[in-house]
């Protein structure tokens, strides 16, 4: 059996989704690891991940799922740790998943059950998981410091994760680590996230969900959209197909442009046959006040709100004009908001932006700039769509770099 000083001793900075698997594979490797987590338990945001049910990846991988200054490096990475990989490798470790139209789930319907199942394979290898232990340097020569004291590795793995949700540790303490190594950090911004917007009718609107196509434009040029259910609240705009678009309105509001979004709100339907049907229905329901003419149409709270934004104010419906129909047309089919802001990083899932990745060395995650430092997660300039694609990231990313990372010194 080999000696344990003889091994190659790899430290993990942080325990989250890619640390827990980059320990584990530089563990299997035959390396001595010890993980660094400054909470007191690691994996606290994979508890929170999927409404708690832990979407871990997706069988489908569209084009533009991931976003980053190179989106060519996250393509190479997560070619070298397929969803099939991942597929294999919580089966390997006892977790029987199940697949809802393609977002892959633990069986259980429970996150904590794909934690414990790391926990137990890391304890099985061995690797020691040391809490409450704030990783506050990294010097050039692998040397390690906190609060209790210093350890020099032959490898280290900066696996520290972003600021987003920072109630579960990540910080951005990870940044100011690369940072300090060197490594220059495209500045992060909160991403799946709310968008905040000026409108005073979302008072009116909030709690209405509907299918909806999202389009955000800035400074009048479409960028970005999706399609899914939208959800008013009484500050913006929610739901996935908003989360789906936020980083772009984020970096766009970050760089003073004018944001906006249109909300198609009967996405079913083209502009001229839907300006069809509301000419058909104020021939039958003319004898209907104007308020109800969109009865059964959309949603009952967004009616005044449509109607105001059409310039129909009162009477019936026989009374409403070509002109406004075709107002409320447009309306219908793309109700402008103007977004303000995001929310904060409390509420954000991941962040857009991390340690520019021209770098890091896509085939190994080591760093350029040091010698035996790793990099892995989203401290990293790549983020995803929701749908499990951000985990699909952590665990390729968090692979490569245990793989490398704890190959032995011989
Ligand atoms: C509410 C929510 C739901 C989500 N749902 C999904 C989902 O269903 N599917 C999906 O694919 N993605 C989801 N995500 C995103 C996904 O959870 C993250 O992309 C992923 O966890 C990132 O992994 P990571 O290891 O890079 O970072 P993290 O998981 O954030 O881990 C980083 C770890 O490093 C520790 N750390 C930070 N700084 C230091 C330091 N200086 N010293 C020591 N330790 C430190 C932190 O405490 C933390 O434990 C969700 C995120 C949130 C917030």
């Amino acid at each position: 059996m080999q000696e344990d000083f003889m091994k190659q001793q790899v430290i993990v900075v942080g325990g989250g989704a890619s640390g827990l698997t980059a320990a584990i594979i530089a563990a299997r490797s035959g390396a001595s690891v010890t993980i660094m987590e400054h909470t007191s338990k690691p994996g606290k945001k994979l508890l929170s991940t999927g409404n708690g049910k832990c979407n871990l990846t997706n069988l489908s991988m569209p084009e533009g799922a991931y976003r980053s200054g190179q989106p060519e490096f996250a393509e190479k990475v997560l070619k070298s740790f397929t969803v099939e990989n991942t597929l294999k490798f919580f089966q390997d470790i006892g977790i029987v998943l199940t697949d809802r139209n393609g977002y892959v789930y633990p069986n259980s319907g429970q996150a904590s059950t794909v934690l414990e199942a790391l926990l137990f394979e890391l304890k099985h290898l061995g690797v020691s998981i040391v809490t409450e232990c704030k990783v506050e340097k990294i010097k050039p020569d692998l040397t390690v410091i906190t609060a209790k004291g210093k350890k020099k590795a032959d490898a280290v793995i900066l696996a520290a994760g972003s600021m987003a949700a920072p109630k579960t540790g990540s910080d951005g303490s990870g940044y100011a680590l690369a940072k300090e190594l060197g490594h220059h950090i495209i500045p992060p911004l909160p991403a799946l996230v709310q968008l905040r917007c000026q409108e005073k009718w979302y008072k009116q609107a909030a709690g209405v969900r509907t299918e909806a196509l999202v389009t955000l434009k800035t400074d009048g040029k479409a960028i970005a959209w999706d399609r899914g259910e939208l959800q008013f609240t009484d500050y913006g705009i929610s739901g996935i197909p908003v989360f789906q678009i936020s980083r772009f309105a984020a970096r766009a509001l970050q760089d003073g442009k004018q944001v906006t979004a249109e909300l198609d709100l009967f996405p079913a339907v083209d502009f001229t046959k839907t300006q069809q049907m509301l000419i058909e229905r104020r021939k039958r329901f003319g004898y209907r006040p104007a308020s109800e003419y969109l009865n059964g149409v959309i949603n009952q709270k967004l009616i005044p709100i449509l109607l105001q934004e059409a310039g129909i104010k009162s009477g019936n419906a026989e009374q409403i004009t070509p002109a406004q129909i075709k107002n409320l047309t447009a309306a219908l089919k793309g109700l402008k908001t103007v977004i303000t802001a995001t929310n904060s990083y409390e509420q954000a899932q991941v962040c857009s932006g991390g340690i520019d990745t021209r770098e890091v060395n896509a085939k190994t995650m080591e760093s350029k700039n040091i010698n035996g430092l790793y990099l892995a997660g989203e401290i990293l300039d790549v983020d995803a769509i929701c749908g499990g694609y951000n985990l699909q990231w952590a665990w390729a990313s968090g692979v490569l770099a245990g793989k490398h990372a704890g190959r032995g010194k011989a």
